[in-house]
């Protein structure tokens, strides 16, 4: 046996740089400046003089095999052979040669895909895996966003919106996603149900009673079996017990909402990064469309685009106005589950006399 160690085996993802455009990879890390002639297109220009154009295609975000291959074929024919997919599924093509963007347009857009979601636009939101991936969803998250991505086509081919609109969304309460200048996230309005004759079976009880934030969970003997128990009146709906023990069903049809946050965003870029506020609570959750979702999606940005000065995201706007302004302007009720009333919001409440700004 040889005295050295084993080199890794690598099997992750292949090194991306071999699929990116060779005008990308050259000038990596050395633009100048980059540009935005028109909804939808980019122009990079690097100190080493190169030029690149990038178009911005918005999908049906799950897509099927015939779906790429026909963006894979546009990609061979009209955009150097590469093809690149953003985080929220968009397809961005990239040519060296201005004189290939408007070819590259005209064969994107008869085949019915749709150029935008650049700059000041709402580009197309991003969404967890869903059904198809994860083990956990209460909604169908693809169906979501491409429910309200068909009602925003036109805030998605053009610029008019005061900065640009990022919108996320969860289908379950607990993991990924949800943080954006507007968010449509699982809202669960009932403790889990639990299947006692599977609970010793098929869950790792300690783990489960460790899982819960708020300790309402304790191991109990049920029908002469080691189960689980829940306190319903610390329970906070939060589901975060049924992905270790799917016997504690918390998704619900009737019970399981969906609920509106605002003002989130990661960047540091104008202003200091913040957390989403909720605004609309207690939506049905009502495929295949999502109509009551939608509709106060669509009020809220159509507040944003009317008051907002050039720039502001959406939670530079509700700052500048305050949030008696946000809900007078869109509407929106403002109601008992607006107000933190988890018993462990004493750290998170004003709850001294001092006045703070
Ligand atoms: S948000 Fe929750 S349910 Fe949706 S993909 Fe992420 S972990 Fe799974
Ligand atoms: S739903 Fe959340 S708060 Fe309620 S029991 Fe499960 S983990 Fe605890």
């Amino acid at each position: 046996m040889s005295d050295k160690p084993r080199s890794p085996i690598e099997s992750g993802c292949p090194d991306g740089f071999q699929y990116i455009h060779p005008v990308m990879r050259k000038n990596y890390g050395a633009w100048k400046f980059h540009e935005h002639p028109q909804p939808g297109v980019l122009r990079h220009v690097g100190y080493s003089g190169d030029e690149i154009w990038t178009v911005r295609v918005g999908t049906q975000r799950i897509l099927d095999i015939f779906s790429l291959r026909e963006l894979c074929d546009i990609g061979d024919e009209f955009a150097d052979g590469y093809i690149h997919f953003t985080i929220r599924s968009n397809v961005e093509y990239m040519v060296a040669d201005p004189a290939k963007v408007e070819p590259l347009i005209e064969a994107i857009t008869a085949k019915g895909y749709i150029v935008g979601g650049t700059k000041n636009s709402v580009t197309m939101l991003s969404h967890t895996q869903g059904w198809l991936h994860c083990d956990i969803p209460g909604t169908d998250a693809s169906g979501v966003v491409k429910s309200m991505m068909d009602e925003l086509i036109d805030e998605f081919r053009e610029c008019n919106m005061p900065n640009r609109v990022h919108i996320t969304t969860s289908c379950c309460q607990i993991n990924c996603g949800g943080q954006g200048d507007i968010a449509i996230n699982v809202q669960h309005t009932k403790p889990p149900k639990i299947n006692h004759d599977l609970v010793s079976n098929v869950c790792e009880r300690p783990s489960v009673v460790a899982r819960c934030p708020v300790a309402a969970i304790r191991p109990a003997m049920v029908n002469g079996k080691p189960s689980l128990e829940v306190d319903e009146k610390k329970c906070i709906c939060c589901g975060a017990c049924f992905p270790p023990c799917p016997p504690m069903q918390i998704n619900d049809a009737e019970h399981s909402k969906l609920a509106v946050w605002v003002g989130g965003n990661h960047s540091n870029a104008r202003s200091k990064p913040t957390f989403q506020k909720l605004v609309a609570a207690g939506i049905p959750n009502n495929p295949p469309r999502w109509p009551e979702a939608t509709a106060i999606v669509k009020n809220i940005l159509a507040a944003y685009k009317d008051d907002a000065k050039d720039w502001e995201r959406i939670n530079d706007w509700i700052e500048r106005i305050g949030w008696p302004r946000f809900f007078e302007k869109t509407n929106l009720p403002f109601t008992k589950y607006h107000i933190d009333n988890w018993r462990g919001a004493r750290n998170s409440l004003n709850a001294s006399t001092h006045i703070r700004f």
